[in-house]
């Protein structure tokens, strides 16, 4: 029998659940696979979605399950996009409502996985969901056929559409033949009245399909926002795909001549995460970066008209209340837990991605992912959740070997740190003004080598971090700066914005600003090299640290590969993009 459900049109028979794997036959009909349900349901803002016109700093219950129709590479979520049903406990449409009803939430919407893969679970949803007068929604990369759009489109009220591009070429390398019918889909949702905003991945190269993206849309109405996903490289994919902000920021600026609302996400410290009148330019409303692919509101937006006279189109109205999400939650944030778990099962040999789902499963209810969240962010914490994962994982030994590797490295660091002379450090994510929170991994590897964070000034918090002032940086004039190494930023453009936005501390002054290698400081096992890379950096040519001979021990005692070969990406867990590992034949994803 022939799936409908999207456009690939999947021949499901007893042999085959089609290109997702989540449909089954059953007697004359296509079903959901039995062993379908949601794997998480947590409360979130609607900006970390995101949706940026729609019940402005809104709670909705995000939802997710297992499987897609696409394969793209480098996907946020590829592992839950690549798993198939479980056969272990997840959550029914009926618990999902009962929750959002519980949490007080607006509304449920279906992220991280392609509802397309979840069709008759996800339209479940939202029939009960609208039946209890909640709000139903989802994140797509929206390849349904036009029946199955047609009856989507009278269930749910909002869609934040995924563009792969304009070209037909920039689907193919997701495994899609044609853009076609998601440019004819967005089309007619806007026709039936449901909230579409979309969202197109801006990686280096693909420029002109971008505009083109920003041209289609503009089409069908110029008010449509536009949402560039400056490209992350996880998985196999290559940093050299990765536009700098800057880039990024250049690009936005040649969209707004075809739509009226363009942000620019994954880009900590820019400017156009914020809300311009498309008449005048006046701001409108500020909002600054919270993980990837998601946003804040800096303070809620209460009125959608400019000075000049011209309304914004925004549907529903603001929570002035806004609510602040713990831990991992919040969007896509979710998906960085999965890696950082994913990063420790990797380094105790586990390559196999159903053990990372049956891990995840006995640590994913929101009390032990709040302890988690705890342990990440203290270099002696971390062993602990080391601890866990291998205890979790049935490999207590590979766990203790990993421990030890980090603790003989704990003790080499904290006994440069009892004759260090306190430099001043500050640690940014992207941009100068992003300062990361005082909390966080990042700067208590600062402490622990020994110096002062300036970071642990601030008196307020975001995800990872938040915006401050140039005056902030300069009154606590720091002698070193550091840039995150999961969102960077080249240092000739950083230096340029230090210029720019007139930060003159002593780190400027004598050039001692560091780009942090990928994953080296954060999510990943890897931040022990991190420190390493600290600690030497701060005690320039007596620091006695052998980093190159460091990382090497490291890349092959846990990855089984030289450093020298490995070309990171942003991934946690993969020690290299391209083919890794090459004496496995499966390869992981994530
Ligand atoms: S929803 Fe899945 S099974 Fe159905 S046509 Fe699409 S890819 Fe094939």
């Amino acid at each position: 029998m022939q799936c409908n459900v999207c456009e690939f049109g999947c021949e499901i028979d007893e042999y085959s659940r089609g290109r997702c794997g989540t449909y089954v036959c059953a007697g004359d009909t296509i079903v959901q696979d039995p062993g379908m349900g949601y794997l998480g349901a947590y409360p979130v803002s609607i900006e970390t979605i995101p949706l940026l016109h729609y019940y402005p700093s809104g709670k909705f219950l995000q939802v997710f399950g297992t499987g897609c129709n696409f394969q793209c590479s480098g996907c946020v979520a590829r592992l839950l996009a690549s798993d198939k049903p479980l056969s272990r406990s997840t959550l029914i449409p009926s618990q999902v409502v009962e929750r959002a009803l519980q949490q007080d939430c607006l509304g449920v919407v279906s992220t991280l996985n392609e509802p397309a893969a979840n069709y008759y679970l996800f339209r479940d949803l939202a029939v009960q969901a609208k039946e209890q007068g909640l709000l139903a929604g989802c994140s797509t990369n929206c390849y349904f056929t036009e029946e199955t759009l047609n009856k989507l489109g009278q269930l749910v009220d909002f869609m934040n559409v995924g563009i792969k591009g304009y070209s037909d070429k920039s689907y193919i390398s997701c495994g899609v033949p044609s853009s076609a019918p998601v440019f004819r889909n967005i089309s007619r949702l806007f026709d039936m009245g449901v909230h579409v905003e979309t969202s197109v991945v801006y990686s280096w190269g693909n420029e002109t399909d971008v505009i083109k993206v920003a041209e289609m849309v503009s089409d069908i109405s110029p008010t449509i926002p536009v949402q560039v996903m400056r490209f992350i490289p996880f998985g196999d994919a290559p940093i050299e795909l990765e536009p700098s902000v800057g880039e990024a920021e250049s690009l936005c600026a040649d969209l707004r001549k075809y739509v009226d609302y363009v942000y620019l996400f994954n880009s900590p410290g820019t400017e156009l995460l914020n809300t311009y009148c498309p008449e005048c330019g006046s701001l409108l409303t500020e909002r600054e970066f919270y993980g990837p692919m998601g946003s804040r509101p800096v303070r809620p937006w209460v009125t959608y008209a400019c000075d000049c006279g011209k309304t914004v189109s925004v549907k529903g109205t603001t929570t002035v209340e806004r609510f602040n999400e713990e831990g991992f939650m919040g969007g896509y944030r979710i998906s960085r837990a999965f890696g950082m778990v994913h990063g420790v099962l990797t380094c105790l040999g586990i390559l196999d991605d159903s053990r990372l789902i049956d891990v995840w499963r006995e640590i994913s209810d929101s009390g032990t992912l709040m302890q988690v969240h705890h342990m990440i962010q203290q270099p002696y914490a971390y062993l602990d959740f080391v601890r866990l994962i291998a205890e979790k994982a049935n490999m207590p030994e590979k766990g203790e070997e990993l421990i030890s590797f980090i603790r003989t490295r704990l003790e080499l660091v904290k006994a440069l740190a009892a004759k260090n002379s306190n430099h001043k450090v500050y640690y940014c994510m992207g941009s100068p003004l992003f300062a990361l929170n005082a909390g966080r991994m990042e700067n208590n590897l600062v402490t622990f080598s020994g110096d002062v964070s300036i970071n642990k000034q601030l008196r307020k918090e975001g995800k990872p971090g938040v915006n401050v002032s140039p005056f902030f940086i300069n009154e606590h004039n720091p002698d070193t700066i550091f840039i995150s190494g999961f969102l960077s930023r080249p240092l000739d453009e950083f230096y340029a914005l230090c210029r720019e936005y007139g930060i003159h501390a002593d780190a400027v002054k004598q050039q001692r600003i560091y780009a942090v290698p990928p994953s080296w400081d954060f999510g990943s096992p890897r931040w022990i090299l991190g420190l390493m890379y600290i600690a030497d950096k701060l005690n320039p040519g007596n620091s006695g640290i052998d980093l190159r001979k460091e990382a090497d021990e490291f890349y092959l005692q846990f990855y089984g590969m030289p450093f020298e070969e490995a070309t990171p990406n942003r991934s946690f867990h993969r020690p290299t993009s391209g083919i890794w590992p090459r004496h496995f034949l499966r390869c992981t994803h994530a």
